[in-house]
């Protein structure tokens, strides 16, 4: 099986009006989604977000679980933090895993939304067993990803689907039954 990655992406994304913004970075997100990824063994979380003031609040609440009182409070989280690192965009993502795994990865866009060529959940995992490359799961923020940004991406996740026609997930909530449907058989 490949390795897997996730980022949690700040930039490209679109607001309530279909407006192109950046948003700010949820401390509830970075928790979980850190906790979620160290669960399913995803190799690295990166949160990117343009913003070094954004950055240095990521920084902080890290360092906190990693280094700081949490870190011997709560070792599980000090775990799953070490695995999380903090950059200034999209393509220093890119760039750290291919210097770290000599390769580049596989990159895969989420939605809740319909529409476009979608790969299927089977076919994602067929993907991660096949591969040699890593796998880079793209998560958004806000109202997702702009249409530029899932574009960028090589392959585009079809949505997890709800019980009926209400689809509103949390990010957090999403990468983790994502995670779990990309590693179960
Ligand atoms: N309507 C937005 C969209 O385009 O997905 C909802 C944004 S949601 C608050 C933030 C992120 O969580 C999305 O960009 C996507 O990465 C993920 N997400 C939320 N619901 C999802 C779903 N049902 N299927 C796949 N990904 C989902």
């Amino acid at each position: 099986m490949s390795d897997l990655f996730l980022t949690l992406l700040h930039d490209g994304m679109k607001d309530k009006h279909q407006k192109h913004v950046t948003t700010s970075l949820t401390l509830i997100d970075v928790h979980d989604i850190a906790r979620s990824c160290r669960t399913f063994e995803v190799k690295k979380f990166f949160i990117a977000h343009s913003s070094a003031a954004m950055r240095s609040f990521a920084r902080t609440l890290k360092r906190h679980w990693t280094q700081g009182y949490g870190s011997s409070y709560n070792p599980d989280r000090k775990e799953a933090f070490s695995r999380t690192e903090i950059v200034p965009a999209f393509n220093e993502v890119l760039h750290l895993i291919e210097l770290e795994t000599g390769l580049r990865p596989i990159t895969i866009a989420t939605s809740a939304l319909p529409g476009g060529t979608r790969i299927s959940f089977s076919e994602a995992r067929e993907l991660r067993s096949t591969s040699q490359n890593p796998l880079l799961l793209m998560f958004g923020t806000g109202w997702g990803m702009a249409e530029e940004l899932i574009s960028q991406a090589d392959y585009f996740l079809e949505p997890i689907q709800g019980c009926g026609d209400y689809n509103h997930l949390s990010v957090r909530s999403a990468a983790a039954i994502i995670l779990d449907r990309l590693s179960s058989s």
